[in-house]
């Protein structure tokens, strides 16, 4: 395994860090054992309080010398990590792979969206632009500007270990803004990886030490840093539960947060759909990460007169699925992140049974040379209602529910009937179908799709749902305006002071 070396990760690691330095913390021991192969990997020691406020009072202080770099300067340092980002793909694409169980193609496909965020940044670096509007009041002029915020908290879930900090770390700094980084306790060198490549850069520009920070940690840290009144943003990924948990308490100090939480996400199958293109959409989005994207598909909602015909290539396909060691790129199925989620998978599908659902293509959890980790379980495929509990609930796991219908309304009333919003697609040529189901009748998710499947966005556009997704908007479009403050300013050059709305007040 020389990409732990060449990534500078050792056995024990400091996990607590304001850049450059690392704090001796007396935190807990965080464990890092691989699904690929349920060796350990490393540890991390975890902030303890002490540590984590120091790293807090740092972030708050190089701040106040951060902001005051043009932005133009913030965004060259950002393209100096997006090209050492470029000489590290190979061995954090690894250990993506290696630490979270995806597929050696998806671990680089991550590192390779930390590079395409970083040019964005470049780019935005120069583009924070503000209006400028036409005063009512005359010689006199209005504009407003956009400030950087303070402090941002990213709080990231296991499934995407480095491409989310990225998002939010290379806008984050090109706004002006510094970061602290609680990377899950499921992928901690990850983490670890990447503050050490971030470091070598930040050095060697004198970025002030404090405006790329890590603390290591399970929830409580999480939670520290929800209540903190230190930080003014917080961005958080993983699951509905905690992002209910997190909003409450970054709400209730009147503090903001960015929330992109768990999906639910479904492609309709139309009859006028091209099978074999929404076969292979269906297919990757579905079994890739194996079922642990946050846009994984897991309902298909497939026109009644195709549903028998589709189903049967589907079971088909499902038959040539090859599960195994993700960094062997001749296979398509990694396993799940560990034995809870295990477990969970194999809870879910007995509820699913116990709920009416029927099974196509069975699930179990495969043992054997080459499975020893206990991790690697079979995707499976059950015919659902979708008013199904478990229909209705996110399982992280590659449980995929197919259902019917007869015409478009039911299939929009039924992509939309979960408590979830994030991503949807629809597969069809029949541009009247495809046009309603993006108007606002139409999917009430956040990204909505035609003749592509739910999994694998874009840097360029706004990522992130609604409902209990959460809200969020990330990565790419106006997602920036976020990690600002917007001031409006009015100028008098006058020799008068007149009021707005015409209002007198004469002495
Ligand atoms: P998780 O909710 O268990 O943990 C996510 C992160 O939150 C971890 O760092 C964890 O330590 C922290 N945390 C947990 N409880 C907290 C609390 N009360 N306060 C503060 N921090 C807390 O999620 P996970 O299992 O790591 O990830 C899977 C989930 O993430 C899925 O639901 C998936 O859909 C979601 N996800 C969403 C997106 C998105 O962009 N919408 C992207 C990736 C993953």
């Amino acid at each position: 395994m020389d990409f732990l070396e060449k990534l500078s990760i050792q056995p024990a690691n400091a996990g607590v860090s304001t850049g450059s330095e690392w704090l001796k913390s007396k935190g807990e021991r965080i464990d890092s054992y691989s699904p690929v192969d349920g060796l350990k990997t490393g540890s991390v020691t975890a902030a303890d309080e002490h540590t984590y406020n120091q790293v807090i009072d740092k972030a708050v202080k190089a701040f106040h010398e951060w902001r005051m770099w043009p932005a133009p300067k913030r965004g060259e340092v950002v393209r100096q990590v997006g090209e050492a980002l470029r000489t590290f793909k190979e061995p954090l694409g690894k250990l993506v792979s290696y630490e979270m169980g995806k597929s050696l193609q998806e671990g680089y496909g991550e590192v390779q969206e930390m590079i395409d965020i970083c040019d964005f940044a470049v780019g935005l670096s120069r583009q924070l632009y503000g209006l400028t509007m036409h005063s009512e009041r005359p010689l006199h002029r209005m504009y407003e500007q956009w400030h950087p915020l303070g402090v941002t908290g990213i709080i990231s879930a296991f499934n995407f270990p480095v491409a989310v900090w990225s998002w939010n770390a290379a806008l984050a700094w090109v706004c002006g803004n510094t970061t602290v980084w609680k990377p899950s306790e499921k992928t901690p060198l990850c983490g670890i990886a990447v503050q050490h490549i971030v470091a070598t850069v930040f050095k060697k520009n004198q970025v002030p030490e404090g405006v790329n920070c890590l603390v290591q940690g399970g929830r409580n840290v999480g939670e520290w840093i929800s209540h903190d009144t230190r930080i003014p943003l917080v961005s958080a990924t993983g699951s509905t539960r905690m992002g209910k948990a997190l909003n409450v308490a970054v709400a209730a100090r009147l503090g903001r947060s960015i929330l992109e939480l768990g999906g639910n996400n479904a492609i309709i199958i139309s009859k006028d759909a091209d099978l074999d293109m929404a076969l292979l959409g269906a297919l990757f989005g579905a079994v890739g990460t194996a079922g642990q994207r946050c846009t994984t598909t897991r309902r298909l909602i497939i026109h009644e007169t195709v549903y028998e015909n589709f189903k049967q290539k589907l079971v088909k396909a499902y038959g040539q699925l090859r599960i195994g060691n993700p960094l062997d790129t001749a296979n398509h199925v990694g396993p799940l992140i560990d034995k809870d989620a295990v477990a969970l998978y194999l809870q879910s599908i007995e509820q699913a049974r116990e709920q009416g659902a029927r099974f196509v293509v069975e699930g179990g959890v495969l043992s054997g040379p080459g499975y020893e980790s206990g991790c690697y379980v079979k995707p499976c495929i059950a015919e659902a209602s979708n008013d199904f509990p478990i229909v209705q609930h996110e399982t992280f796991a590659p449980i995929l529910y197919l259902m019917q219908y007869r015409t478009i309304d039911e299939a929009i009333a039924l992509q939309n009937g979960v408590p979830q919003g994030l991503s949807s697609a629809i597969m069809t040529l029949n541009m009247r179908e495809a046009e309603q189901f993006l108007s606002h009748a139409g999917s009430d998710c956040g990204i909505a799709n035609i003749n592509i499947g739910t999994s694998g966005a874009e840097i360029g556009g706004a990522f992130g749902g609604e409902k209990e997704t959460g809200g969020g908007r990330e990565s790419g479009s106006d997602a920036w305006k976020a990690y600002m403050r917007r001031q409006t300013n009015t100028i008098n050059w006058s020799t008068q002071l007149p009021l707005a709305q015409g209002i007198r007040f004469d002495l």
